[in-house]
């Protein structure tokens, strides 16, 4: 059967390639982004690998809000005690490049609304 939901992110889990990674336990693995688009910029990763957002299904509750909790988490660990953001690309009108769920954690600047 092939592994259509093998992404780079599954690579970094694996510890096949390196990543900066800031928080993990036995659900999720956070790291920092390669691209950063705020001088904190995380990407909070289920290592279950959902496609995407729009894949997620009522069995995916608790990680969801598992998910949540560890930006959260994460954010607190990295003292962004003046706010952040937390974003979710779902599919191409989203802006999703990276088939496996993730969540950005943005911070360390005042962010801007609407988002492009
Ligand atoms: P998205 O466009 O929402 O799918 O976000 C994918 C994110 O993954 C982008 O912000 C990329 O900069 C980031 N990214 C891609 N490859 C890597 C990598 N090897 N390590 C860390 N971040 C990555």
């Amino acid at each position: 059967m092939n592994q259509p939901l093998e992404t780079i992110f599954s690579k970094i889990i694996r510890r096949e390639i390196p990543a900066d990674i800031v928080y993990e336990d036995n659900l999720a693995i956070a790291f920092r982004d390669v691209s950063p688009q705020a001088p904190v910029h995380v990407l909070v990763i289920p290592k279950q690998p959902i496609a995407q957002l729009s894949d997620a299904g009522s069995q995916d509750h608790a990680l969801m809000g598992h998910l949540l909790l560890t930006a959260k988490r994460v954010a607190d660990q990295l003292n962004l005690s003046q706010g952040y953001r937390v974003v979710i690309n779902n599919g191409p009108d989203g802006g999703q490049t990276v088939s496996h769920l993730h969540l950005h954690l943005l911070g360390g600047r005042q962010m801007q609304w609407p988002p492009g």
